[in-house]
């Protein structure tokens, strides 16, 4: 039996946040991820400048290849505005590869199946044994599952559907562009140019307002393909785009139990407006080694249910997840 102070259950950025912080406080701290890393992950990859800070990096710093946007081109019907506002995009199979190397703890590939309790302790698959558990394995986490599911239910009018594709594209226009509500979907689709000549397109709404509709995303993805197309922003004909689901934040609050925590899309913490689950999952990761390591409450009530702060990104929250 492998032993170790604390145990991480994924290596995204909730859980390799939170096991840099342990393992800087001084415990000893073994990572489980069920891929060998650097992996894929689907994300359009739009990073903030809080989400940075919290990761106390300056863009500069990052290893990986990193594309600033000065304003966002916001498009709804025949309208467009561009407000300024510096944001960033990555590569999530650069971005979590280096934020897991630099937490500098022992990372394992295992795929996580079953956890219990034993004394003070939690035995996972019979092969690790932790006093520390944190559950960092993303919407189907195993910690989740075991502990939190039945206390703690996420709502299905929370859970997003999104597809996308990443792929490598001498792309010309270098801005970000985001279309809501286009073609009646619940939701926005992107255009997001990243360094080294990738580009990540994709579209998300509410999975129970895509389900109400009738409308299949496969539909809302020819639709989208073709404005590419003949906006000129992207000409390609080899779409393979794939699919994932998480959750906008809820109103449950149960996100430790004993010395159990979940953090990141394994509580479901994406925020209502713009779908943005990075932030709030390094904040979470964070928020859950302080307690750990200090003995602090674990709340969520550091991080917040909006990305924006004025009345647009209210009234996207109240289209996306009604009021919860
Ligand atoms: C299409 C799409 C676009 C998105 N775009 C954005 C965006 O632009 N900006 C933004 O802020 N957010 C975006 N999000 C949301 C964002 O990707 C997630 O909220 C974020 O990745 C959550 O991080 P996490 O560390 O909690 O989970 P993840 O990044 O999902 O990491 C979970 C890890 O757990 C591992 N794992 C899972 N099960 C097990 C197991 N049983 N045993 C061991 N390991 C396991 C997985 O392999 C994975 O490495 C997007 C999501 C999607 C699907």
């Amino acid at each position: 039996m492998r032993v170790a102070d604390a145990i991480v259950v994924g290596g995204g950025p909730a859980g390799s946040t939170c096991a840099w912080k342990l393992r800087e406080a001084g415990l000893e701290v073994l990572l489980l991820d069920r891929e060998a890393f650097p992996r894929v992950k689907l994300c359009a990859g739009w990073v903030t400048p809080e989400a940075l800070t919290d990761l106390e990096l300056e863009p500069d710093d990052l290893p990986v290849g990193l594309v600033t946007f000065d304003e966002l081109e916001l498009h709804w019907k025949m309208f467009t505005s561009s407000p300024r506002s510096r944001q960033y995009s990555i590569r999530r199979v650069e971005f979590d590869d280096f934020l897991l190397r630099r937490a500098d703890v022992v990372v394992l590939q295992h795929r996580v199946q079953s956890i219990r309790r034993n004394g003070g302790d939690y035995v996972i698959d019979d092969k690790f044994r932790c006093r520390y558990l944190v559950g960092a394995g993303g919407t189907r986490c195993p910690v989740y599952r075991t502990f939190f599911h039945e206390r703690n239910p996420r709502r299905s009018a929370l859970q997003t559907a999104t597809w996308e594709q990443e792929f490598a594209y001498d792309w010309k226009d270098a801005s970000c562009h985001l279309w809501f509500f286009d073609d009646g979907l619940p939701g926005y689709a992107w255009y997001v140019p990243k360094d080294n000549g990738y580009i990540n397109v994709g579209l998300g709404g509410m999975a129970d307002q895509l389900k109400r509709k009738g409308g299949r995303i496969r539909e809302y993805w020819s639709k989208f393909a073709d404005k590419l197309k003949k906006s000129g922003l992207v000409d390609y004909n080899d779409y393979r785009p794939a699919g994932y689901s998480y959750f906008l934040r809820g109103s449950g609050d149960i996100v430790s139990d004993r010395n159990a925590y979940i953090v990141g899309d394994s509580v479901g913490l994406a925020t209502h407006d713009m779908c943005e689950g990075i932030g709030p999952a390094i904040r979470s990761g964070l928020l859950a080694a302080n307690s750990i390591v200090s003995g602090a409450e674990y709340s969520l009530d550091g991080i917040g249910r909006f990305s924006g702060s004025g009345w647009a990104s209210r009234l996207l929250g109240r289209r996306f997840a009604g009021a919860q």
